[in-house]
C-alpha cells in the first residue's frame, strides 16, 4: 500500500483521506471499529510500559486514535481528546483549565447548556464565572483579574451568531498567561481554525456538521501544543470521558462529504437569509455572512465562508401566530440540533440566557437548520408559514 503525505496536500484531499490506515488492517479502506473494553498486552513488561498508547478501550483504541489525530489535522493543532458529545468536551474542556478561586470569562451568547454548567457546576465549585458581551474583542483586557485562568468564547455565538474577534482576545489573553478556548462548533473547522488564530483550544460537537446525517453524537477538544493537551487528556481520563468507535466511524463517514455539504448549505441558507430579509413579518434576520450583521467584518476577515443556520425575530405577535407560523410548516419541523442533511425549526429562549447583554427584544427568536432540500422547496414553505402568522393574527 502506498502511503500518502498528507501534509504536502490541500485540505480537500486531506478530508478525504485523514484517519484513514489501510497499511494497518489488510487494505480495509476505511478506520476499523474498535469496539472492545480490553486491550491485550504480550507480556508483564509491556503492562508495566505506561508509555503504551494503548491500555484500556476507554484512555485510547485504535479508533479513537484515528479520529482524534484527524480531528487535531482539521484544526491545526497538536492533538485531540474525543468525547461522547460536544457539552461533554466543552465541560471537559472547561475543567482541565479551571479551579477553585479562578476566574473565568465566557461570552453571554454561549449554547445555553454550556451556560447551565457554569451557572450550576463551575460557580458552586468555587470558580467565579462573568459573562461578557460578545463583541467586546480587545477590551476584553479590562475584565482580566490576577485570577483569571480561562477566557471562554463561542465563535460565532448561538442564536445571534456574533463573530467574536478571537485574535485580539487570544493576543491579550495569552500576554497573561490566560488560557483561551473556542466553541468552533459553527466554523467546523472548515470555516475557521481558531488555533491558527492563536487560541489554545478548540471545541466541537462533532453531532453538527461533521456527523452531519443527524444519526450520532460526539465531541471532540484539540489543544494548541503538548502541554495543553496532555491537562485536556487527563482531565478526560480522570472523568472517564471517551467516545464510542461506533460513533467515530459514522463521524469519519461524514467527515468526508462535510466540505461539500456545507458549501450547498450556504448557498440556499443565504438565498433563503436574503428572502426573508424582504419579509414583512421578519424583523430581523440573524446571518454573519449578510452585510447588516453587527458582525460580518470580523466573519468576512476570519471565516472562509458561511453554514446553513440562521435566526429570525419575528414581528412582535401572540403566541398564537407564532405557533400557527412553526405549525404550518412541514419542511422544518421542530427539533434541536443542527448541521444535518434536513431542515429543522427551533425556538431561541432569549430573555433568560442573556445576561451581560440583556434581550430586549420582543417577538419570537426562531433558528432555522437549512438542510440540502431545494431552497425553493423551503421558500414555499416558509411563505405557507407566514401566511398561518397573518392569518392568525387576524382572528
Ligand atoms: C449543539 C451544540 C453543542 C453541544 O453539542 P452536543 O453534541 O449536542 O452535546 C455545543 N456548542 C454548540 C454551539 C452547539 O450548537
Amino acid at each position: 500500500m502506498k502511503k500518502i503525505d498528507l501534509n504536502l496536500m490541500s485540505e480537500d484531499t486531506r478530508l478525504a483521506h485523514m484517519g484513514r490506515a489501510p497499511e494497518d488492517y489488510y487494505g480495509v479502506v476505511n478506520p476499523v471499529v474498535a469496539r472492545t473494553s480490553t486491550i491485550l498486552f504480550p507480556n508483564m513488561a509491556a503492562y508495566e510500559d505506561t508509555d503504551r498508547l494503548y491500555r484500556y478501550a476507554r484512555y485510547s483504541n485504535p479508533t479513537s486514535v484515528k479520529f482524534e489525530r484527524a480531528m487535531a489535522d482539521l484544526e491545526a493543532g497538536y492533538n485531540a481528546v474525543s468525547t461522547p458529545s460536544g457539552l461533554s468536551a466543552i465541560t471537559t474542556a472547561m475543567l482541565a483549565f479551571l479551579k477553585p478561586g479562578d476566574h473565568c470569562l465566557v461570552s453571554d451568547s454561549i449554547y445555553p447548556p454550556t451556560r447551565n454548567f457554569c451557572n450550576r457546576y463551575l460557580s458552586r465549585w468555587g470558580v467565579e464565572v462573568e459573562y461578557y458581551d460578545p463583541t467586546i474583542g480587545a477590551g476584553i483586557a479590562e475584565k482580566f483579574k490576577k485570577n483569571t485562568a480561562v477566557v471562554y468564547m463561542e465563535s460565532p455565538g448561538s442564536a445571534t451568531f456574533d463573530v467574536q474577534d478571537v485574535p485580539a482576545i487570544a493576543d491579550v489573553a495569552k500576554k497573561k498567561g490566560i488560557i483561551t478556548i473556542v466553541d468552533n462548533s459553527w466554523g467546523g473547522g472548515i470555516l475557521f481554525k481558531p488555533i491558527e488564530h492563536g487560541a489554545n483550544i478548540s471545541v466541537q460537537s462533532a453531532t453538527k456538521y461533521i456527523s452531519g446525517h443527524a444519526d450520532l453524537m460526539l465531541g471532540f477538544a484539540v489543544a494548541d501544543h503538548e502541554e495543553n493537551y496532555r491537562k485536556l487528556k487527563l482531565a478526560a481520563t480522570d472523568l472517564g470521558v471517551f467516545a464510542a468507535p461506533d460513533n467515530i466511524v459514522l463521524a469519519f463517514r461524514g467527515l468526508r462529504t462535510m466540505k461539500i455539504r456545507m458549501r450547498q448549505n450556504a448557498e440556499s441558507a443565504m438565498m433563503i437569509a436574503q428572502w426573508l430579509q424582504k419579509r414583512p413579518e421578519v424583523q430581523r434576520v440573524y446571518y454573519p455572512a449578510l452585510k447588516d450583521h453587527p458582525t460580518h467584518a470580523i466573519w468576512k476577515r476570519d471565516f472562509k465562508g458561511a453554514n446553513g443556520i440562521l435566526s429570525i425575530l419575528l414581528k412582535d405577535a401572540p403566541r398564537e401566530a407564532n405557533h400557527a407560523f412553526g405549525d404550518s410548516l412541514t419542511l422544518f419541523p421542530v427539533g434541536s440540533s443542527w448541521g444535518g442533511y434536513e431542515s429543522l425549526l427551533q425556538p431561541q429562549v432569549m430573555q433568560t440566557n442573556r445576561v451581560a447583554v440583556p434581550w430586549t427584544e420582543k417577538g419570537a427568536m426562531l433558528r432555522l437548520q437549512i438542510g440540502l432540500e431545494d431552497p425553493q422547496d423551503l421558500i414555499a414553505d416558509l411563505e405557507k408559514g407566514f401566511a398561518a402568522f397573518n392569518a392568525a393574527q387576524k382572528k
